[in-house]
């Protein structure tokens, strides 16, 4: 299926590693030219270089937090109308809410409600002129189910779940939709050390406790980046139009509900 987006310009946010390396894999393998940051460079550059050697869009990076302002202006400068914006940032620690004083949800909340928020203010417009946008917002299936330790994941991204709601259906009608999808568990390298702080906790290997979690999935796995990323490149696709303000779960049918 041809996603209708090539030549199309995106940025992807928190994208040398896991789903958001796999968001920009597979947009840039459509023909997008992608604009991916991350704080640390040399990991930044090594995935665009494995990026460009697939063939197909343009790769620019950006070493930058994209939660500060200065990170934000940064990738705004490098890519300034982007077609695509997909939101990612790292998630906030697990914990005890008796723990965490007012910077520590402030901290939460500027990376994983404000910071696509603002990203999103500071594109949508552009996008409403040229009649043409996607956003994706990256959040978590914590959003649909919330995980007790992550207190803070759960608060911030019920606020960027909110706010999206309303947006999202005044956009649609200019061909600009802003969808979100909700990861279960995936094979990345923040799945792989809340693995290694369990099997501490339970006393047995990392590989055990992997395959503890993957045995609980009902899809007896957890997913991968790639599976992940082919999901955002049909939600950024000319054919997805019509789907806006929604919450897209994968995560194997974890969740046991029908809606
Ligand atoms: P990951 O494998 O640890 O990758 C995180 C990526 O984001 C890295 O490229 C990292 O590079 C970059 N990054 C982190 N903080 C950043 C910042 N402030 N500015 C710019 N780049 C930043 O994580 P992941 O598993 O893909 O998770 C992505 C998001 O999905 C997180 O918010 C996570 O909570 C959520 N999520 C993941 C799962 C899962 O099972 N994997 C499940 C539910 C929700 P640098 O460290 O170099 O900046």
């Amino acid at each position: 299926m041809d996603l209708g987006i090539a030549g199309k310009k995106a940025i992807v946010c928190a994208a040398s590693k896991g789903l958001g390396r796999g968001c920009a894999e597979s947009l840039a393998r459509e023909g997008v030219d992608v604009t991916i940051c991350a704080r640390t460079a040399e990991t930044l550059e090594a995935t665009a270089d494995e990026i460009r050697a697939l063939g197909g869009g343009a790769v620019t990076t950006v070493a930058c937090d994209i939660t500060s302002e200065e990170g934000r202006a940064a990738i705004l400068e490098a890519c300034p109308a982007p077609d695509i914006l997909v939101n990612n940032a790292g998630g906030p620690p697990p914990g005890d809410f008796r723990d965490w004083d007012r910077d520590t949800w402030i901290a939460a909340v500027d990376a994983n409600m404000l910071t696509p928020i603002f990203l999103i203010k500071a594109v949508v417009d552009g996008m409403i002129e040229r009649k043409f946008g996607r956003i994706v917002n990256i959040t978590s299936s914590a959003v649909k189910a919330p995980i007790d330790i992550l207190g803070l994941s759960n608060g911030a991204r019920a606020g960027l779940t909110g706010f999206v709601a309303g947006i999202a259906r005044k956009t649609v009608r200019h061909n600009v939709t802003i969808n979100a999808i909700l990861p279960g568990p995936f094979d990345t390298d923040r799945f792989r050390s809340n693995v290694k702080v369990l099997a501490e906790k339970e006393g047995i290997s990392e590989e055990e406790m992997f395959a503890k979690r993957s045995a609980g999935n009902p899809a007896g796995r957890v997913g991968t980046a790639e599976e992940f990323g082919e999901l955002c490149a049909y939600v950024c696709s000319a054919q997805a139009g019509f789907m806006t303000g929604q919450n897209l779960l994968l995560d194997g049918g974890a969740f046991p509900g029908t809606l």
